[in-house]
């Protein structure tokens, strides 16, 4: 992938400092997620409708190149990786080592991050690694074969998945991330059987509740397993320790036990908003900035390059779409509108 490699590390264009990415409420934009696909090879309930819906266009994965340099130039620090499942992506590799010669304003490394649902990890955990990836996110909803493949809707899911988290933790993928959303009469039996996973596998497990972003109806605000029904169930099982936030920007509220063996994560972005110190943005597999999940509309960057946009003047439209990030969201509000992309869409 020779186009990858021509395009170096330096943009034509330099920016000035006061150009860092900030937006209208204050906010510091420094954690950029790009979709490099949205086909997906499981089917989650919370997720995917069971036939397939919209698919929209992948790029190249050079543009994806392209669009991040513009991106870092503005001040991102963190990219994540996502999709759809990233490892279905062919040049993901090549992406991350391009990406990983990147350095942010202040001439330190990226955090390159990604976000799989592990069932082709195994066999590509130690090439991620050696291609630059820091940290990876394991996505896995159930301690158990039977339910987790009623969950992905794909049999033998549960072996493959975590084969390829132990395989993560070889490859020096640590600490490995594994996140699991609840979804009430599915798998909120789970939550201590994770807490045991946690302790056993050296894995950092995280809760998520379960946000009206599927592509079928199945949300309602009694279908979210809330951050306390999370804490007072892991307490059951051993007194929980309240852990203090590795960032201001941290997502999950953090525990360990009693013992410090084990480490929990619950991202509460229904019962416990964290928009007020969001400092994500994310840039859909066909280009497009979208300034929150549940944005209502997307921002065509894609649409600037190809008409011949320079460096510059896409900057000029990230900065102008980042400004006008939302201030929140208003999930369970009235008249809250479900956007009309859903998660595997946007990439999560
Ligand atoms: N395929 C990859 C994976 O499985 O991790 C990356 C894409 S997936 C859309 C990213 C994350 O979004 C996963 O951890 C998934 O569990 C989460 N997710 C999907 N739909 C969700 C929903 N409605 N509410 C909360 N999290 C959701």
């Amino acid at each position: 992938m020779a186009s990858l490699s021509a395009t170096g590390t330096n943009l034509a264009w330099e920016p000035a400092v006061h150009e860092r990415l900030t937006d209208r409420h204050g906010r510091r934009i420094t954690d950029l997620r790009i979709s490099i696909t949205d086909r997906c090879n499981y089917r989650c309930v919370y997720c995917r409708a069971g036939s397939d819906g919209a698919v929209y266009a992948d790029l190249p994965i050079e543009d994806y190149l392209r669009m991040a340099r513009v991106f870092v130039a503005l001040g991102i620090e963190k990219i994540r990786l996502t999709g759809g499942e990233p490892l279905l992506r062919r040049g993901l590799p090549e992406l991350l080592r391009e990406l990983s010669r990147l350095r942010t304003l202040d001439g330190a490394p990226l955090d390159l991050a990604l976000t799989t649902n592990g069932h082709l990890l195994e066999g590509m955990a130690e090439e991620l690694r050696n291609a630059g990836l820091s940290r990876i996110t394991v996505s896995m909803d159930a301690v158990d074969p039977e339910k987790f493949a009623r969950i992905t809707r794909v049999p033998g899911s549960y072996g493959r998945v975590l084969a390829g988290i132990r395989a993560a933790k070889r490859a020096g993928l640590a600490p490995v991330k594994v996140n699991c959303v609840l979804l009430r009469g599915f798998n909120e039996d789970q939550i201590v059987r994770f807490a045991e996973f946690s302790r056993d596998e050296g894995v950092i497990v995280r809760f998520i509740e379960f946000m009206p972003l599927e592509e079928d109806r199945l949300w309602s605000p009694e279908a979210v397993v809330s951050l306390r029904e999370i804490t007072e169930a892991l307490g059951t099982y051993r007194p929980v320790k309240a852990l203090p936030p590795n960032a201001a920007s941290e997502t999950a509220v953090r525990y360990t036990f009693d013992d410090g063996v084990g480490e929990i994560g619950i991202i509460a972005p229904v019962t416990q908003a964290f928009c007020g110190h969001c400092s994500r943005v994310r840039l859909t597999s066909d280009g497009k900035i979208r300034t929150c999940l549940f944005s209502q509309t997307d921002h065509d960057l894609y649409g600037v390059m190809q008409r011949g946009g320079s460096d510059a003047e896409m900057a000029e439209f990230i900065r102008r779409t980042v400004d006008h990030k939302e201030a929140r969201h208003h999930i369970g509000e009235p008249g809250f509108l479900k956007p009309s992309r859903s998660m595997v869409h946007i990439g999560g």
